[in-house]
């Protein structure tokens, strides 16, 4: 397992702005000194993979190459259970809009298909977190992290990003959009698959 020491150069491989923010935030105490894809002027790689992980090689591998630097991305999303795992590693594009991503009206959607499917409550899913962290000469370590719970209408709160307002977590009373955004780093599908990161490779 290859490790980052604390003075190390990271690229952050996501022009994600919450994602980008969350990273930063958990990276915080280990001295790593971070620069993000966006910050270098580099494009976001298309992402043709059909899973968390390949999406994250794709991204990690590309920016660990241009900028010959280790490289850290994070390819996420939402599964809902009723909706066989819908949208899964399409969650963003189901905000795409002409103008940007919509993420009220990806949420709307979502929840008109449980109603138009009667879906018994609870609605249940998770959101997945995939970490990629690649190196320039093509090594890679994955990390993979999980959060269950269960979607909630109307949406609730404005703090996160993303789907946060519609996703109670198990056994919390707040969703991800209401909690305090240092509650959520330690216990969201990131913080998990972040903390795995910390054994192997910031140990
Ligand atoms: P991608 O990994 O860039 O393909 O995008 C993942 C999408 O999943 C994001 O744009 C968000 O909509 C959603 N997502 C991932 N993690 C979170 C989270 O922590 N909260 C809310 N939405 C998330």
């Amino acid at each position: 397992m290859r490790k980052l020491s604390r003075g190390d150069r990271l690229v952050l491989a996501s022009h994600n702005k919450g994602k980008l923010r969350e990273i930063a935030e958990l990276l915080a105490p280990f001295g790593i000194s971070v620069v993000s894809a966006g910050e270098l002027g580099f494009e976001e790689p298309e992402e043709t993979e059909d899973s968390f992980a390949g999406n994250a090689r794709i991204k990690a591998h590309f920016a660990a190459k241009a900028a010959g630097l280790p490289a850290l991305s994070d390819d996420s999303g939402l599964s809902v259970d009723a909706l066989d795992g819908a949208p899964g590693v399409y969650t963003a594009d189901w905000a795409e809009t002409p103008n940007g991503r919509d993420f009220p009206m990806a949420m709307e959607k979502v929840w008109t298909l449980l109603e138009e499917k009667q879906a018994p409550e609870p609605r249940t899913g998770r959101f997945n977190c995939t970490l990629c962290l690649a190196w320039p000469d093509g090594h890679d370590e994955i990390f993979a992290g999980t959060v269950e719970g269960r979607l909630v209408w109307p949406m609730r709160g404005d703090k996160g990003f993303g789907f946060d307002p519609m996703f109670l977590p198990e056994g919390e009373i707040e969703t991800f959009g209401e909690m305090d955004p240092a509650k959520k780093h330690g216990m969201s599908h990131r913080a998990v698959a972040f903390a795995k990161l910390v054994r192997d490779c910031l140990g």
